[in-house]
């Protein structure tokens, strides 16, 4: 029997989306999860708590993937004509596996869709769209929606806090979102905002470091990270410490 512990690659276990009757997953989530030495497996949105601790007891990491609106009632609010599509499959199977990843102390890395559903299952809030409720471009247009390819397109980000190597502290970053975290949840740390309105674009929780980290950012490293290093050392980051997690169990 092969002991996953000594392969000295960690699996990662990757959310999908569920629609039209097909889970399906981008494929910059499992290049991504490759490149940077991982063994990517999908894991189809648990719909239970004990299916998810199995799932995630096969899995060192989590990685929460980028996908449609979280449904508004998590948060407290209502659902504004702004929210779009909601999948309550996919908010629940995400939410069972963050309570698997926190029992098991497991690493946590969420992408777009994943800020808000870590920022949500903590107890934080949402801006539900960004153009009614934070800012638009000129003719209504969304600042956090490039329409040209990146790097031309998308937005430049600050860091608070450097947890990773960038090469400067303000890097441009893609961008596919309407919707953003607006109220942190407790205990995490904002340690990046668009640089222009102020928007966090990456949070991250200090008080689970028994975890080695608990982490979401905005944009998406999974397309870049294979011609940008700075979004290649966000993953680098992320699997060293499962590797550490794993190695210490
Ligand atoms: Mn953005």
């Amino acid at each position: 029997m092969i002991d996953k512990k000594d392969s000295g690659q960690p699996v990662i276990g990757i959310s999908c989306s569920f629609s039209d009757g097909r889970y399906s997953v981008p494929d910059g989530y499992i290049n991504a999860v490759r490149d940077s030495g991982g063994i990517p497996v999908v894991l189809p949105l648990p719909q239970n708590k004990s299916e998810a601790m199995k799932a995630m007891s096969l899995c060192d990491g989590l990685l929460l993937s980028g996908g449609v609106d979280v449904d508004p009632k998590l948060y407290g609010s209502y659902k504004m004509f702004a929210t779009e599509d909601i999948c309550p499959k996919r908010d629940k199977g995400e939410f069972n596996l963050l309570d698997a990843a926190n029992e098991l102390k497991l690493p946590v890395l969420g992408i777009c869709r994943g800020i808000q559903v870590i920022n949500v299952y903590f107890g934080g809030t949402l801006y539900q769209d960004i153009p009614f409720q934070v800012k638009s471009l000129p003719g209504g247009g969304n600042p956090h929606r490039q329409t040209v390819p990146f790097p031309e397109g998308g937005h430049k980000v600050i860091f608070e806090k450097e947890l990773w190597k960038v090469s400067a502290g303000t890097i441009r970053v893609n961008s596919f979102h309407h919707q953003a975290v607006r109220r942190p949840a407790p205990g995490f740390e904002v340690i990046a905002r668009d640089d222009s309105d102020g928007l966090i674009e990456a949070i991250y929780s200090p008080a689970c470091a028994s975890h080695g980290m608990i982490l979401g950012v905005q944009w998406h490293p999974e397309i870049i990270q294979h011609i940008d290093p700075d979004q290649k050392a966000l993953f680098g980051y992320f699997i060293e410490k499962v590797r550490s997690g794993a190695s210490s169990t």
